[in-house]
């Protein structure tokens, strides 16, 4: 196998000598790719990113890029660009002065210093902008400085840490779209950190999801949505619904589930679970189809789950209705309608639950894991 543009290797950090903020990380990063650390707060993503960038070393295990250790090489001299949040602007100087310094630093002549500013500054559409003060720029466009300054003496690799976190909803949903613009383009590597699985979806090739330390699960965004490898990546990443029960019987992949009421579900055995373990089975709020009354007679083949349960709350979110929906033995689950058919519901309403085989997954318990 070829060697990897960069590589973790083993890679462990601990910052007080007891806890291991990345515990063990392996990980290989493709020239080109956009791959995106997610996981919740303090499960060591933005150490991960340190170490890469070299303002952190690992205390176990090497960084290499393009085969090479990073051990020896100082952040200066790493070629990489960084976007963090916490990163700020020169607030003393313009726009274009920002955007010259690490150009200057590099000894790059003044004409081509001219030339490079004005390439960069119409790649994140802020042409116009070159005598402003970043104080005199709003939040977005402080991050597209932010940005420019860190495409300018043109890395291989841009560094981004929670770059959009200071900004409302549609502004960061626009610029994640323009960065995913800007990075194809380029063809630049990105590495991105977030703890929102929403801007990880919609923005990476690919994904490592991290949990206590360690990588979880590496995958595109439609794998890891679709097929999660644990009871953890199937909750945090997308909602879902969580059913538990006891196996009963498993064989080529599929298995049933014997839930607290008595109902028999047939599932996917996504973790190699045995019969008689705790087991939790996960279903998408869209994948389930909700019918007022019992199921019909004519059930096709394709739908194995037939659940009966209660309205409790309908939530309106404009573009759909969440019908939160209990079951017989107590069970919350949550479905997706339409409008129009949630416009038929009615709190306190019996209904049915059908859902495919193929749509409901199965994991063994773990005890409840912390971030
Ligand atoms: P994330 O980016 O996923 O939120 P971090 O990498 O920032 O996670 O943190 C991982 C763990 O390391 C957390 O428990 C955090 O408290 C700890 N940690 C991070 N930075 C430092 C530091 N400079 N000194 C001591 N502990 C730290």
């Amino acid at each position: 196998m070829p060697g990897a543009f960069i590589e973790f290797r083993g890679v462990r950090k601990t910052y007080d000598g007891r806890t291991e903020a990345v515990a063990g990380l392996d990980c290989r990063i493709e020239r080109g790719e956009f791959l995106t650390f997610l996981g919740p707060s303090g499960s060591g993503k933005t150490t991960a990113l340190m170490m890469l960038a070299g303002f952190e070393q690992p205390t176990g295990g090497e960084v290499l890029l393009n085969g090479q250790s990073l051990a020896r090489v100082p952040p200066h001299r790493r070629n990489m660009g960084v976007v963090f949040q916490n990163y700020a602007l020169f607030p003393h100087l313009t726009v274009a002065g920002n955007l010259s310094f690490p150009l200057t630093v590099r000894s790059v002549p003044a004409d081509k210093v001219r030339e490079r500013v004005q390439q960069v500054l119409a790649l994140v559409r802020l042409e116009g902008y070159e005598q402003r003060r970043p104080t005199e720029l709003s939040g977005g466009q402080q991050q597209r400085v932010a940005l420019a300054r860190a495409l300018v003496f043109g890395p291989d690799l841009i560094l981004m840490d929670e770059p959009l976190g200071a900004l409302d909803k549609q502004l960061r949903e626009q610029l994640q779209i323009e960065i995913k613009q800007i990075q194809r383009h380029l063809g630049v590597t990105v590495v991105y950190v977030t703890h929102d699985q929403s801007e990880a979806l919609a923005m990476s090739d690919r994904i490592a999801l991290f949990q206590s330390g360690a990588m979880r699960q590496l995958a595109s965004p439609r794998d890891l949505y679709e097929r999660p490898a644990s009871a953890f990546v199937a909750e945090f990443v997308g909602q879902n619904n969580r059913l538990d029960g006891v196996l009963q019987e498993t064989t080529a992949g599929r298995c049933s589930v014997r839930l607290g009421d008595g109902e028999l579900l047939q599932a996917l055995n996504a973790d190699a679970a045995v019969p008689g373990e705790k087991v939790s089975a996960w279903v998408r709020p869209e994948h389930i189809d909700l019918q007022i009354g019992p199921a019909p007679a004519d059930d096709g083949q394709a739908v194995k789950n037939s659940l009966r349960g209660q309205i409790g709350e309908l939530v309106y979110h404009g573009d759909h209705v969440r019908a939160h929906v209990a079951l017989t033995d107590g069970a919350q689950i949550i479905t997706r309608c339409s409008r129009a058919a949630g416009k038929r519901l009615r709190p306190g309403a019996a209904v049915t639950l059908r859902f495919r085989r193929e749509d409901c997954r199965v994991f063994a318990q773990q005890p409840e894991a912390g971030a």
